[in-house]
């Protein structure tokens, strides 16, 4: 089919028009990094800052709201965000901090949950925060990462999890959505590897919520973390989320034991003793003001419903991919993504020597894709946000750079 004609028979086309016009930018490709902002969140904004900020003030943090008192927005937004992306139950989830940050909490609490265990595994191509974070970890509590060598093409299976986990393991972390390939991993039968060894299984949810269907509960995940400002459209630096299933709420416990975390926290007495449940995650103030934009994202994905999100994602990553194989491939472009769509997230990578400089020629051009070491454009398709025009109109503008940079 012709991109008008798929336009057309879209039943999501509607959601273009409420999102802000950005009159410079011919293909935004990048809505997997930093979602496009909606025309509502502007006015929201507005509108906090007036009615609640300035109507409020302090009292806003215990009056409650439609989201309740400020205070209890980590789990309320927490509990919404679970329902419409995170197939999971309420109680779980709590918005706050950013995902490095959170990583580093329900990791820490994860490896210091059994002192006998002292391994971690993660894989070399994994997000470079969770490595980092990973190995700050290791070093403070004298553990040691057990590293999967992955496929940058695709990314972590299950054979590779099950060769390294056994009694020495503690935790296995590992993104859902592989940054650069795109690649999903198979969530569930990792997880139930990472539990036949005795271990915790952590995962970085930051490419998938919001563009592919989750099922924490079911797939009976420890532990995971994401960003907001990718596909949920929270605006940059969003806060993330964290989820601990349910399970895990008494012996799991995070090192930033602060305030807003304690149970009781306005009786400022001696001594922490975590909150119930997943609220022991949070550590400070929470982030309000922004967290504002979220409440519009996570609206439009209520109404739209995960699934419907996923098919429209799936069906613009085969349109683009049918594009580059007739237009892009014969120039020397490489797919460096799954061709299968089951194990397809929302963004495709392309790789050609030399595209750190196509990609400042596709930037003047007003088409936004970005860039991934070694030689990547990543093309990220945020569902609600992108036509398929729009992705035919920025594969021929790039289709153009490459021949001229060629010549
Ligand atoms: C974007 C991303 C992050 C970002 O973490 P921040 O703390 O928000 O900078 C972390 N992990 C993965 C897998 C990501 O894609």
């Amino acid at each position: 089919m012709n991109a008008e004609d798929l336009d057309a028979a879209d039943p999501l086309a509607h959601f273009r028009d409420r999102f802000l016009p950005s009159p410079d930018v011919v293909t935004y490709f990048d809505g997997n990094s930093l979602g496009r902002p909606p025309i509502v969140t502007a006015e929201r904004i507005e509108a906090f800052v007036r009615e609640e900020w300035a109507g409020r003030l302090i009292r806003g943090w215990t009056e409650p709201t439609d989201q309740g008192g400020w205070m209890e927005w980590p789990g309320q937004v927490g509990d919404r965000l679970a329902a419409a992306a995170l197939g999971a139950g309420p109680g779980q989830t709590v918005v706050a901090d950013s995902t490095t940050v959170l990583l580093y909490k329900l990791a820490r609490a994860a490896v210091d949950s059994d002192p006998d265990r002292r391994e971690i595994v993660v894989d070399t191509d994994n997000f470079p925060t969770d490595r980092y974070v990973l190995e700050g970890i290791a070093a403070e509590r004298g553990a040691t990462l057990r590293w999967i060598e992955t496929d940058p093409a695709t990314g972590i299976t299950p054979e590779q999890v099950a060769a390294v986990v056994g009694p020495a393991t503690a935790l296995v972390l590992a993104s859902h959505v592989a940054y650069r390939s795109g690649w999903i991993a198979d969530a569930e039968a990792i997880t139930r590897i990472t539990h036949d060894a005795g271990a915790l299984a952590l995962w970085d949810l930051s490419h998938s919520v919001g563009s592919v269907e989750l099922e924490l509960d079911a797939w009976g995940v420890d532990l995971a973390v994401g960003c907001t400002y990718k596909y949920l459209g929270g605006g940059p630096g969003s806060p993330a989320f964290g989820y601990v299933r349910r399970g895990l709420h008494e012996s799991v416990r995070q090192p930033i034991q602060g305030w807003m975390g304690r149970r009781d926290p306005f009786e400022m007495g001696p001594g922490y003793t975590p909150a119930a449940g997943v609220r022991g995650v949070v550590s400070g103030t929470p982030p309000i003001l922004a967290m504002v934009p979220l409440l519009s994202g996570l609206e439009m994905l209520e109404e739209a419903g995960i699934a419907a999100v996923r098919a429209k994602s799936v069906a613009l990553t085969a349109f683009a991919l049918e594009i580059v194989d007739a237009e892009l491939v014969p120039l020397g472009v490489e797919v460096v993504s799954p061709r299968d769509p089951a194990r397809r997230g929302g963004h495709i990578t392309l790789r050609r020597n030399g595209f750190r400089h196509v990609l400042d020629a596709l930037w003047a051009r007003g088409v936004i894709p970005d860039y991934r070491e070694p030689d990547g454009i990543r093309i990220g398709l945020s569902p609600l946000s992108t036509s398929f025009a729009e992705v035919e109109r920025g594969l021929a503008v790039m289709r153009d750079v490459i021949v001229q940079s060629a010549s």
